[in-house]
């Protein structure tokens, strides 16, 4: 069963806008200096019950500020196959914009059917592990700079009317953005 580290209601820092944060526990990655080692084990934090995850729909849906919804951990991809029917459920029961970081790389997530099976519900993946020889202070929305924010395009032939508003909002310093078409 899942495990949740933290809940954040309201944040800015972790994607565009006012989102709804999700920390789940659980990563293989083990990244030295990780910024949240205690997520590592994926039994830390509260259990996820369908009665919590009801209450979190509600919340997102009673709240018009929000912009979105963001996971993270830990790696939210850890228990992949749990996490797929979260997400799903998440996305078709809020409709909002829905951002995912993970230590998993795009091209390792497109390689396994396991990972890429939750693609469909994820709008902005921020991928890759956090390297401290790349970290910098002055990036947005993520660690280190090998870390790419990869908006997925799930209409062919609209990823590029789809990249302007990550790029307006990201400077170009600290651009590493590209797209991903379903
Ligand atoms: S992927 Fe994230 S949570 Fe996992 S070890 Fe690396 S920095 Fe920490």
């Amino acid at each position: 069963m899942l495990h949740i580290l933290h809940i954040y209601p309201e944040t800015i820092v972790d994607g565009e806008g006012i989102r709804y944060s999700i920390y789940l526990s659980g990563c293989r990655h083990h990244c030295p200096e990780c910024h949240n080692p205690e997520s590592w084990n994926p039994q830390a934090g509260e259990t996820l019950t369908q009665q919590r995850i009801s209450d979190m729909i509600r919340e997102i849906n009673a709240n018009p500020l929000l912009d979105g919804i963001t996971f993270s951990g830990g790696d939210p991809l850890y228990n992949p196959s749990e996490f797929l029917s979260l997400v799903k459920e998440i996305k078709e029961k809020t409709h909002q914009n829905i951002w995912c970081y993970t230590g998993y790389t795009c091209k390792e997530i497109l390689l396994y059917p396991e990972l890429s099976a939750i693609l469909p519900y994820i709008d902005v993946l921020v991928d890759g592990k956090f390297e401290k020889n790349r970290k910098s202070p002055h990036l947005h929305f993520r660690g280190s700079d090998n870390q790419q924010i990869i908006r997925i395009s799930h209409t062919p032939g609209k990823e590029e009317a789809q990249n302007i508003p990550l790029t307006r909002l990201i400077p170009a310093t600290n651009a590493s953005t590209s797209s991903l078409v379903l």
